[in-house]
C-alpha cells in the first residue's frame, strides 16, 4: 500500500474531500454523501463513494485516447482504499462542460421556455426524453457554494475563456460524450447527458479532471425502456430527485432542507448505482473500502 507521508486537507465539497500530498499531488476522496438540488441529503448511500471512484477510473481508461486525464494512481493508504485517487493538480477551467444527446431536466425546461438550450436552437416538437438531432454542448457556470449553476451560451464561454479555448472545450466535451455514449449503448445504457470538468496541467494541456461518466455527473437510462414523452427510468440520482419532489412532500422552493431518506430509498438508490457500475464495466461490485464518515 502506498505511503503518502502527511496529507493536508484542502477542501470538502458536497461529495468529495480533497487533500494535498507532500509531493504536491491531489488526493481526491469520494464520500458516500449524496447531493441533490444543491443539498447534501441524509443519510449517505453506502458504497456510493467507492462505486463512483471505481467507475470513474474505468472510464478514464476507456477515454484515454480521447482526452488526457489527471489520474496518477489508485494506490492509496488503507483508510482511502477504493474511494481515493491520486491525481495531478489542474488549473480548473471555470465552466461546467455539459453535453446532451437527449432532452430532459434543466435542458427540457429551457427548451420549453426558449426553444433553445444554452443558446443552441432546437427543432419544435421535442418531448421529455427525446433524442436530439445531434449531441449539443450546453455549458453552465461553476457557481460558488450555495448558488446554482446557470446555463451559459457558447458566446459567453468565448467571452470568459477566449474563442480558441471555448472551441477546445466544446470539442473535447462532445468527443467524451460521443465515445461514452457509444460504449454505454453497447451495454444497454443510454447516456442521456453528462458533465465533465477540464483543467490545464503544468504543461498547459487541457486535461480531464474531477470524475467522469458517473451516475452523479450523468443521466443513464436503460435502453430497452426508453420511451420519449415521459420521465425515463434511470440508473442515477433522478430516482432520488423524483422522490424528493413528489412523494416526500418536500417543497423545493421552501428554502428548507429536504427530509431524511428512508431505508428503502437509500437501498434502492444504492442498487441503481451498483447496477450502473456492473452493467457498464461488466464486473461485479465488491466493496474493498472502509465505511466513509
Ligand atoms: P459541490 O459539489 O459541493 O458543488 P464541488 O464540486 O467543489 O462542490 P466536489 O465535487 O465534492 O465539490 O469536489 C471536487 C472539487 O475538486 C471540484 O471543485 C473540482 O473542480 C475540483 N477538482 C477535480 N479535479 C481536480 C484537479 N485535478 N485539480 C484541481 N481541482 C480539481
Ligand atoms: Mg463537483
Amino acid at each position: 500500500m502506498n505511503k503518502l507521508g502527511t496529507v493536508k486537507h484542502l477542501h470538502s465539497g458536497k461529495v468529495r474531500d480533497l487533500y494535498e500530498t507532500d509531493d504536491g499531488l491531489l488526493l481526491m476522496v469520494a464520500s458516500d454523501r449524496m447531493s441533490a438540488y444543491d443539498y447534501v441529503l441524509e443519510p449517505g448511500i453506502p458504497d456510493k463513494g467507492e462505486i463512483l471512484t471505481r467507475l470513474s477510473l474505468w472510464w478514464f481508461d476507456q477515454l484515454k485516447d480521447v482526452v488526457p486525464n489527471h489520474v496518477v494512481s489508485a494506490d492509496v493508504p488503507a483508510e482511502f482504499a477504493g474511494r481515493g485517487i491520486l491525481c495531478r493538480r489542474l488549473d480548473m477551467v471555470p465552466v461546467e462542460c455539459v453535453a446532451r444527446g437527449y432532452l430532459t431536466g434543466g435542458g427540457l425546461a429551457e427548451y420549453r421556455s426558449d426553444g433553445a438550450v444554452s443558446g443552441v436552437k432546437l427543432p419544435p416538437g421535442l418531448e421529455d426524453g427525446s433524442r436530439l438531432p445531434e449531441p449539443i454542448f450546453t455549458p453552465s457556470t461553476k457557481a460558488p457554494i450555495g448558488e446554482h449553476d446557470e446555463p451559459m451560451t457558447f458566446d459567453q464561454v468565448v467571452e470568459k475563456s477566449g474563442a480558441e479555448v471555448a472551441e477546445q472545450l466544446r470539442r473535447i466535451t462532445l468527443d467524451v460524450y460521443t465515445r461514452g455514449a457509444e460504449i454505454a449503448l453497447e451495454r444497454g445504457i443510454i447516456l442521456a447527458d453528462t458533465k465533465i470538468e477540464l483543467g490545464w496541467d503544468a504543461d498547459g494541456v487541457l486535461t480531464l479532471g474531477d470524475e467522469v461518466l458517473t451516475p452523479d455527473s450523468s443521466r443513464f437510462w436503460p435502453r430497452d425502456l426508453w420511451e420519449p414523452g415521459r420521465t425515463q427510468p434511470s440508473f442515477d440520482k433522478q430516482f432520488v430527485r423524483d422522490w424528493l419532489t413528489s412523494e416526500s412532500g418536500w417543497d423545493r422552493n421552501s428554502g428548507e432542507a429536504p427530509p431524511p431518506l428512508s431505508d428503502k430509498i437509500v437501498e434502492r438508490t444504492r442498487q441503481r448505482y451498483i447496477e450502473a457500475f456492473e452493467r457498464l464495466t461488466g464486473s461485479a461490485f465488491r466493496s474493498v473500502s472502509l465505511p466513509s464518515h
